[in-house]
């Protein structure tokens, strides 16, 4: 008791500010690897209350670049902060925040999208998915150019379990780009529904917290960012293979503005094609003039389910990829042109 009190109230000792940090190391942001950085610890500390009690926690922060969210992160009481930092310029900064909060701050130089988080933190401290969340959490002022591609990736953890999951539900707290915030929040029948609201929402509570102005990061990005928090859902809305329903989303909203049977048609071969999607469409008891915008998650649950029966039936539908089938056609087309017949080669 005394001991987690203790460590609650832990505060980092007076140091150079972040802003005086960038300036001694030089630190200059690359745009390459989106760095927008947040000075304003008062900004950072608001972005970590969003992840809830942090007290003995622990926490893994993607990029922490000159380190003010790790400040925030470490001021919240956690217990084991481990950072991903990607640019190397930034590790002597963060080595002196290590030696200001002992034995609190481990440094990794590396990519977040390949570093092995199962294998980053003690296998006792993982909690069976049906019970309580585990004390760990997941906490980033995330690059631009990796949010979208690391957030799909870490779905598919959540649906299989793996990666950062192998440890429970762990939560999220992350920035995205305003407009990627709106869509991995937006309901049916709004404006920004997408693909990625459907794949997020099927898996995760996801709550919009609040925006940030661009002029708060240095340099200024061209756009606003929102601070979003996933809580993985004990049982997900939809319960087929993460591939198949990622499938069948990407060909649903492929035509945003069409009646959703457009995208749904694309699932099968030509042959095939009208055929099997009035059967799928009828399982699935969706109406086929519904607009991808729309479709409620159980509409898509069902659609999903539909479309796994079929594939059941007929295995080598799954693999059909109808892009795939357009790309060999032109292929095939530009081959049978006079300028580039196999012949002339
Ligand atoms: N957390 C800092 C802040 O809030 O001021 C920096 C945020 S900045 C938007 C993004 C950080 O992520 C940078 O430090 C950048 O070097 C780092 N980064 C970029 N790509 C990365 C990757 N693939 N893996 C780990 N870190 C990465």
């Amino acid at each position: 008791m005394a001991a987690s009190r203790k460590l609650a109230s832990f505060r980092l000792p007076p140091l150079p500010t972040v802003s005086e940090l960038i300036k001694l190391y030089n630190l200059r942001a690359e745009k390459q690897l989106s760095q927008n950085f947040l000075l304003d610890l008062k900004l950072t500390d608001k972005i970590v209350r969003q992840a809830g009690n942090l007290s003995d926690a622990h926490v893994c922060e993607v990029g922490p670049g000159p380190g003010g969210l790790t400040r925030s992160i470490l001021n919240a009481g956690a217990r084991d902060l481990l950072v991903v930092e990607k640019d190397t310029r930034f590790i002597p900064g963060l080595k002196l925040l290590s030696d200001a909060a002992p034995g609190k701050l481990r440094i990794v130089h590396g990519d977040i999208l390949t570093f092995r988080m199962d294998r980053g933190f003690p296998v006792d401290i993982a909690k069976p998915w049906e019970e309580d969340q585990p004390n760990l959490h997941i906490i980033g002022n995330l690059p631009f150019n990796v949010s979208t591609p690391l957030m799909i990736k870490w779905l598919e953890n959540i649906a299989n379990r793996t990666g950062p999951f192998a440890y429970g539900r762990t939560r999220l707290t992350l920035t995205f780009q305003k407009e990627v915030a709106e869509r991995l929040t937006a309901s049916t029948g709004s404006r920004q529904r997408s693909r990625l609201s459907v794949m997020a929402q099927y898996l995760c509570t996801v709550h919009n917290c609040f925006t940030i102005p661009g002029r708060a990061f240095v340099p200024k990005p061209e756009v606003d960012v929102g601070v979003v928090h996933f809580t993985p859902l004990v049982k997900p809305q939809i319960e087929q293979p993460f591939k198949l329903v990622e499938k069948l989303v990407r060909n649903v909203f492929q035509f945003r503005r069409k009646h959703c049977h457009k995208g749904v048609e694309k699932l099968f071969p030509e042959a095939c094609r009208v055929e099997l999607t009035q059967e799928m469409m009828q399982k699935a008891d969706v109406d086929p003039i519904l607009r991808p915008t729309e479709l409620t998650i159980p509409h898509i649950r069902a659609l999903a389910d539909a479309y796994a029966h079929l594939c059941t039936h007929e295995p080598s539908l799954i693999k059909y990829e109808f892009r795939e089938e357009l790309r060999m056609k032109n292929l095939t087309k530009q081959r049978r042109t006079p300028m580039g017949t196999f012949s002339d080669m």
